[in-house]
């Protein structure tokens, strides 16, 4: 199962994920973009145009089903 991630020591809050696909992103209360629900099937280009467009890099798309490095 994979799913979107912001990293937040890089998300300058700039709003464009946020805009983009507002069904997965939102800005907290720091400014800072973060993912607060699973991407509907659909939306998964629209995320990944996110990626894209971050001007910091901030989003990536994790596979949840690999084990995580501790
Ligand atoms: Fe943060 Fe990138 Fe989203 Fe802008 S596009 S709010 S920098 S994660």
């Amino acid at each position: 199962m994979k799913r979107a991630y912001v990293n937040p020591d890089l998300c300058i809050g700039c709003g464009l994920c946020v805009s983009t696909v507002p069904e997965v992103f939102q800005l907290n209360a720091e400014g800072i973009s973060e993912v607060y629900a699973e991407t509907p099937e659909d939306k998964w280009d629209d995320v990944y145009d996110a990626v894209d467009s971050c001007p910091v890099k901030a989003i990536s798309v994790i596979d949840e089903d690999l084990p995580t490095e501790e």
